[in-house]
């Protein structure tokens, strides 16, 4: 949990405000020479990167007077992590939630979203996202039959990536912006480079908004979009496994949303990746930097790295004290039990310790 001085008054106020650490023994080990910097979300008071725009839709819709304690009942589309910030923001602020989500995602993501109090239903992961049996196709019929139903609608609402332009992209900034530049750890002060996967698209669209608006124009937004979704742009770069299914939750989508910014002013460049590579950067991300997190976080690392290997990266790579900041969404909490992660916590090659473990304990 993030630290404050003083006494907070709800689990709300402990969501955002998250470290930016630096991955020195990620960048030693791919020989570069600029900073790798995480944004670790796992901190917010939920797990996620989302708890920000669920908390914002929601004080924003109160302040509209669309929410009214005892009587509205919350209903979102989401892959887990929205669902779980509203179903927080609702616990502590006594709205009823629904929250529909496809079957790929997680128990985990499930269990926390009941043990918060929301109603969970499960929907086809190959349902079309227009079809009725999607999960936006099920909270629309709910909505339409529920009384008292409102959908906050993180695909539409602006509450979404200004929640990122308010709070993740300033404290981004704030965080390179104040720590000077040393000897031993050259810093050009400012953000050269944001990667992030895009799921809405809220997070990257809102974050580049703030860091090219308000610090550095030049910054370069690197997007993140698993093959088989078709978020990329431009759209060439996603017919290379189109349609496939992958294991990694909360990023691409098959339809566009409106939030999602594809003018490249906001999105400079984007990286397909697969979930092979995704998975081996979270083994990475935990083994040398002791950081647990999820899958999306690793396509995040996986798509920097392969960026900064490119005709357009090089520069970034081989330029001292460049920044280059990869946004961790959300932490391991959400897939223990997911075969990717058991099998990289328990199944790896015994280490020489775990050897001599076996043989003293033969020997006596
Ligand atoms: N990673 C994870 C784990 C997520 O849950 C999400 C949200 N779907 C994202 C990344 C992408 O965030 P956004 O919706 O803002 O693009």
């Amino acid at each position: 949990m993030p630290y404050s001085p003083s006494v907070l008054n709800n689990a709300l106020e402990a969501v955002g405000n998250t470290p930016l650490i630096r991955l020195d023994k990620i960048a030693e080990q791919e020989g570069l020479q600029c900073n790798l910097l995480g944004k670790v979300e796992y901190t917010s008071a939920g797990g996620s990167v989302k708890d920000r725009i669920a908390k914002r839709m929601v004080e924003e819709a109160e302040k509209d007077n669309k929410l009214i304690p005892g009587q509205s009942v919350v209903i979102e589309p989401t892959s887990g992590n929205t669902g779980i910030g509203l179903a927080m923001a609702c616990a502590v602020k006594g709205y009823s939630v629904i929250i529909t989500m496809p079957n790929k995602m997680s128990l985990e993501k499930e269990a926390a979203l009941r043990a918060l109090g929301a109603e969970v239903v499960r929907t086809p992961t190959e349902a079309a996202w227009d079809s009725p049996d999607s999960h936006i196709g099920v909270a629309l019929k709910l909505q339409r039959e529920i009384p008292g139903g409102i959908i906050l609608d993180q695909y539409r609402n602006l509450n979404n990536p200004l929640a990122h332009e308010l709070t993740t992209g300033p404290e981004i900034i704030d965080a390179v912006t104040s720590t000077p530049s040393t000897t031993a750890k050259p810093s050009s002060e400012k953000v050269d480079v944001l990667v992030a996967g895009a799921g809405t698209g809220g997070t990257i669209t809102g974050i580049s908004r703030a860091i090219k608006k308000t610090h550095n124009r030049d910054c370069i937004v690197v997007g993140v979009d698993p093959k088989g979704s078709i978020l990329a742009c431009p759209d060439t770069l996603n017919v290379e496994g189109a349609g496939s299914l992958y294991i990694v939750e909360g990023i691409g989508y098959d339809f566009i949303p409106d939030v999602l910014s594809r003018d490249t002013a906001d999105v400079d460049s984007w990286i397909k990746t697969d979930d092979e590579e995704s998975f081996e950067a979270v083994r990475k991300l935990m083994r040398l930097e002791g950081l647990l997190v999820g899958g999306s976080s690793g396509s995040a690392l996986s798509g920097a790295l392969r960026w900064l290997k490119s005709a357009e990266g090089k520069c970034i790579a081989e330029k001292k004290g460049a920044n280059v900041v990869v946004l961790l969404a959300d932490g391991i909490r959400n897939y223990m039990s997911k075969p990717w992660f058991l099998k990289m916590a328990l199944e790896a090659e015994p280490s020489p310790l775990a050897k001599r473990i076996s043989d003293i304990l033969k020997e006596s």
